[in-house]
């Protein structure tokens, strides 16, 4: 298969022909790059597992065209609306109970569904015009780290999708914040850029919320090939390590990226996974990753390493 880098505002229509066909399209979202295809269309489904190499047993995000299909593809949870009210479109995504209208394949067989409505401009535009709700976990290989850009999803998963929509870098870098509703508690399956500090102002906070219960239960996820290693003090021997900084270069480093040279999370959080690549492209033995602070999305990003170095 050709995989087509197409650019809007032309490339809109063309995506939501090869989606309303039944294909595969890498689209921007304001987290990270999806791979979406018709979530109400089963084969389509199937064809995200085999182009990621995903195993069937983790299931996939579906994001809605609209905050009216939440009630069409989840039972009636309300405190999923306030939060949906709240925080959409944005990165947050909500597990509820599933309804009759979503394939088995999709929620890896679980009662439940996770939900998200982006707020990406051309995203909006091709799932309003194409009027379904679309499954897009990121553009990524499995286990992989999430593309950032056309340019990564292409390094991912060109011959094996029918086009990419370019939207530019991603503006927050990271997955979405993912909640599961308990009770009448929030339980946090994975940090994102919706933080654990908003969230707290809609729900009380399960505090058996676990970083290790998402993505899909997995300790090693979003690695790089090369080897990676958290360090508070890195040394740069023996030689051909890397360095992923959190804000200055020490010296003596084979390679260094530095994440935030200003010291703000979000900027780090932008940059973390494209940083990641050009690390892992530039032939280290070893990626010494610096701790960054963990407050606001901070958390997020220490959770992404923790499982780059798993
Ligand atoms: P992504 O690859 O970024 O789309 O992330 C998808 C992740 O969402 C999965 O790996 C799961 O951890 C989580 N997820 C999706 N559906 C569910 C669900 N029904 N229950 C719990 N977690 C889910
Ligand atoms: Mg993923």
């Amino acid at each position: 298969m050709k995989t087509r880098l197409l650019h809007p505002p032309v490339g809109i229509g063309e995506v939501v022909d090869v989606l309303r066909a039944g294909g595969l399209a890498g689209l921007p979202t304001e987290t990270v790059y999806g791979l979406a295809a018709n979530a109400l269309d089963p084969v389509a489904v199937a064809s995200i597992f085999s182009a990621k190499e995903r195993p069937l047993s983790d299931p996939l995000i579906v994001h809605l065209p609209g905050i009216g299909w939440l009630e069409r593809l989840a039972r009636a949870v309300p405190l999923a609306l306030v939060l949906a009210r709240r925080f959409w479109p944005g990165p947050l995504t909500v597990v509820v109970p599933r309804s009759g209208l979503v394939p088995d394949l999709l929620t890896a067989g679980q009662e439940s569904v996770a939900l998200r409505m982006s707020s990406h401009p051309l995203f909006q535009s091709v799932i309003e015009r194409l009027d379904l709700p679309l499954a897009a976990p990121s553009a990524n290989r499995f286990g992989r780290i999430s593309p950032t850009s056309a340019a990564h999803v292409l390094d991912e998963l060109d011959g094996r999708i029918h086009a990419v929509l370019d939207g530019g870098p991603c503006l927050h870098g990271i997955e979405s914040t993912i909640v599961e509703i308990e009770g009448g508690r929030l339980r946090i399956l994975r940090h994102g850029p919706v933080t654990a500090e908003q969230l707290a102002g809609t729900a009380p906070i399960d505090p058996a919320s676990s970083a290790t219960l998402a993505p899909g239960g997995l300790k090693s996820h979003y690695a790089p090939r090369t080897r990676l290693i958290i360090e508070a003090n890195p040394k740069p021997h023996p030689p051909r390590r890397g360095l992923l900084a959190w804000s200055r270069d020490p010296g003596g480093f084979a390679a260094v990226e530095i994440l935030s040279p200003g010291g703000d999370v979000r900027e780090a959080a932008a940059n973390l996974y494209g940083a990641m690549r050009r690390l892992d492209a530039a032939g280290l033995d070893l990626i010494v990753a610096e701790p960054v602070p963990e407050s606001g999305i901070g958390k997020a990003v220490m959770e992404r390493l923790r499982k780059a170095a798993a």
